[in-house]
């Protein structure tokens, strides 16, 4: 006996639903990893976003579940359908790695997106936290294996990173801020106007983007952590007699690193000097001592301005 449900909105298929399940005429459908255990089949849709392989042609038996009507999104979530699936007449469709136990079939799709260049990802289920779904926001503290964030418009901070994780992004118009020290960052994009801002301290790498207008920024080293001590305060904090004082400020007129050769505009110069103070005031300066160069790269400065514990700064140094 098939069943035929009329829906509006957003739909999430999560076990219920007596197999072969038809979805038509979705706006966009996330296709999680481990959802479908059958096989898959997308008809005329517009875009595919795909992680998984489309393969060969897949018959699929009479429709037991027809899930119509007016439908935003459909999320198709982990170990959901143990049978197949046909999505008829998407407009978007987002295909995680390892989707499709079966086979994956697409057929008359306006235009497929599927970048094969990372084929194992580690499993989202292992990963720390994750969203689903329009306009959430989520904040992970240290992950140490992965973030996901699946849907439209969603906003996750990743915070205090000092692991190395994955950032596994799916859907359209998603954001995910990092803020780390000395970790790396290994980012998926399945979808479209995805963005990823990264503080100076993580490395971000893209392992697979199958999609388009995508983007990844780092911000520029925050120079204020290359000094210790500013100028104002070395000698602001004297008041008589003959004193050696060491200051540094930022250094804006060299492209290149005298000390280490690094291409860098984030660079300080460490200056002496030795000066005779008279009531807080600088009245003799004896010599002008030499100028010591310092960029990011090379300075012991340049780790993050945050109270770390013993085993993490063990971790780091
Ligand atoms: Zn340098």
């Amino acid at each position: 006996m098939s069943s035929s449900s009329t829906y509006s909105g957003d739909v999430t298929l999560n076990g219920d639903e007596q197999e072969p399940v038809k979805i038509v005429d979705p706006e966009n459908v996330h296709v999680k990893s481990g959802a479908v255990d059958g096989n898959l089949k997308i008809l005329n849709a517009e875009y595919v976003y795909t992680n998984t392989s489309a393969g060969d042609s897949v018959s699929i038996d009479s429709i037991e579940t027809e899930i119509s009507g007016t439908l935003e999104d459909a999320y198709i979530e982990k170990s959901s359908i143990t049978g197949d699936v046909v999505i008829v007449d998407a407009e978007d469709v987002f295909i995680e790695h390892n989707a499709v136990t079966g086979d994956l079939q697409i057929v008359g799709d306006e235009k497929r997106f599927h970048d094969a260049s990372d084929p194992n990802p580690a499993p989202r289920d292992h990963y720390d936290d994750s969203t689903t779904g329009w306009k959430r926001s989520l904040s992970v503290t240290d992950p140490s294996t992965g973030v996901a964030v699946i849907g439209g418009q969603n906003k996750a901070h990743i915070v205090d990173a000092t692991h190395d994780f994955d950032v596994y992004i799916t859907g359209w118009n998603n954001h995910v801020e990092i803020s780390g020290q000395r970790n790396t960052a290994t980012i998926h994009f399945i979808g479209s106007e995805n963005s990823v801002t990264a503080s100076a301290y993580t490395d971000v790498e893209v392992a697979t983007e199958s999609g388009h207008d995508n983007s990844v920024t780092v911000k520029e080293f925050p120079i204020n952590d290359l000094i210790e001590t500013t100028k104002e305060d070395a000698y602001g904090s004297r008041f008589f007699g003959r004193e050696k004082i060491t200051y540094q400020e930022p250094a804006l007129d060299k492209d290149y690193c005298p000390n280490c050769g690094a291409n860098s505009n984030v660079m300080i110069q460490r200056r002496q000097a030795d000066v005779f103070f008279l009531f807080g005031f600088a009245v003799y300066h004896f010599d002008t001592g030499g100028v010591a160069y310092e960029c990011e790269e090379c300075s012991r400065n340049a780790q993050p301005d945050v109270e770390l514990t013993e085993s993490e700064r063990k971790d780091i140094f």
